[in-house]
């Protein structure tokens, strides 16, 4: 399947995917009644219409329509995209039936993969309750900076952010169904790295463009005695996670960014997900790496023509802007540098000032 039908069929607005499949007026503001663990009295299924994504309070379930699908009716991520594809007449050109015995083998362990992550995340946001009596001061930390996790609307709600020990599988997980995976998924969570160093972090879940965990950036919340720490400290490269070829944010941001043709480029994490908090939802990082021929085939894809920078206020900053801003240039795309505040801010800084 090519990458502009994917594109094509994650712009389907949720609340006509959701209204089409269970015949419920997903429109209007509020939770509405959720399908997939079936609510009895309360509505616990939160439309996000912005970034066109949904999670459920109830059964702690998260993401994008394609999602929706996959879950709602019991398919895999590929079956769940033709689903709409034909709900939605859209045409797929080139079919992903390969018949290279190779090829099928590793998209069934890349799905594997992808389904071990997504299944961390909503096995560790059942722990809330849990954290916050066990680890006060971890869970104050994370509320106090990225919101409570039963606010549908604060950043560890729609980011999907949880905490993990770092040092086994979470409970209800077993080793023998990562098998053909396991290399990669210890080093999407960072198992067995200094575990004094992953204490006190939290999970920011890091998405590809087609909303598919491919890894984390774990950080730091609570400072740890006598050391000094990276404070982000991301899941080691592999070969399904590839830093240069993902942009932090982009799940969320491509519906806004395809519509207005506009994407603003920050430097970090905290930055994307304060400035989609502020409204700015067509915003993505990279992940401290150039631009690469990948990124700027998502750009030309997504039909994107003008990208604003924000860079951090600081000399690195400077250097990034400049590099970013000849390379983007040469490839054909209009440059638009916004600066904030003062020497030493960032996006993410500024914001939180106002
Ligand atoms: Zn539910």
């Amino acid at each position: 399947m090519q990458d502009t039908t994917l594109m094509q069929i994650r712009s389907i607005p949720i609340a006509s995917v959701v209204a089409a499949l269970t015949g419920m007026d997903a429109t209007r503001e509020g939770n509405i009644m959720c399908p997939l663990h079936g609510d009895k009295s309360t509505p616990s299924l939160h439309l996000y219409h912005d970034t066109n994504t949904f999670y459920c309070f109830g059964c702690k379930t998260g993401g994008d329509t394609i999602k929706f699908v996959e879950k709602l009716k019991g398919v895999g991520f590929w079956e769940a995209c033709k689903l709409l594809a034909s709900m939605f007449q859209i045409e797929i050109k080139e079919e992903e039936q390969s018949t290279d015995p190779n090829k099928k083998k590793q998209l069934r362990e890349e799905d594997k993969y992808f389904n071990a992550l997504e299944r961390v995340i909503s096995l560790q946001q059942t722990r809330w309750g849990e954290i916050e009596k066990t680890r006060p001061e971890l869970y104050n930390a994370v509320v106090n900076r990225f919101g409570d996790p039963t606010d549908p609307n604060s950043i560890t709600s729609r980011w999907g952010l949880c905490i993990c020990d770092f040092v086994s599988l979470p409970l209800g997980m077993k080793w023998n169904e990562l098998e053909g995976v396991t290399e990669e998924y210890k080093a999407a969570l960072l198992i067995k790295v200094d575990h004094t160093a992953m204490q006190h972090r939290v999970l920011i879940p890091i998405r590809n463009a087609w909303g598919r965990v491919v890894g984390f950036s774990a950080r730091q919340m609570v400072k740890v005695e006598g050391t000094e720490y990276p404070k982000y400290l991301t899941s080691r490269s592999s070969r399904f996670f590839k830093k240069g070829e993902v942009f932090f944010g982009l799940d969320k941001a491509v519906t806004l960014a395809r519509k207005t043709k506009t994407l603003n480029i920050v430097e970090g994490y905290a930055d994307v997900m304060t400035l989609h908090q502020h409204g700015l939802v067509n915003t993505v990082a990279l992940q401290g790496t150039a631009l690469t021929a990948t990124h700027l085939k998502q750009l030309r894809d997504m039909g994107v023509r003008l990208i604003t920078l924000f860079p951090d206020r600081d000399a690195a900053g400077e250097k990034a802007v400049a590099e970013h801003t000849t390379t983007l240039i040469k490839a054909g795309f209009e440059v638009k540098v916004q600066l904030y505040g003062e020497e030493g801010d960032d996006p993410d800084s500024f914001f939180k000032a106002l």
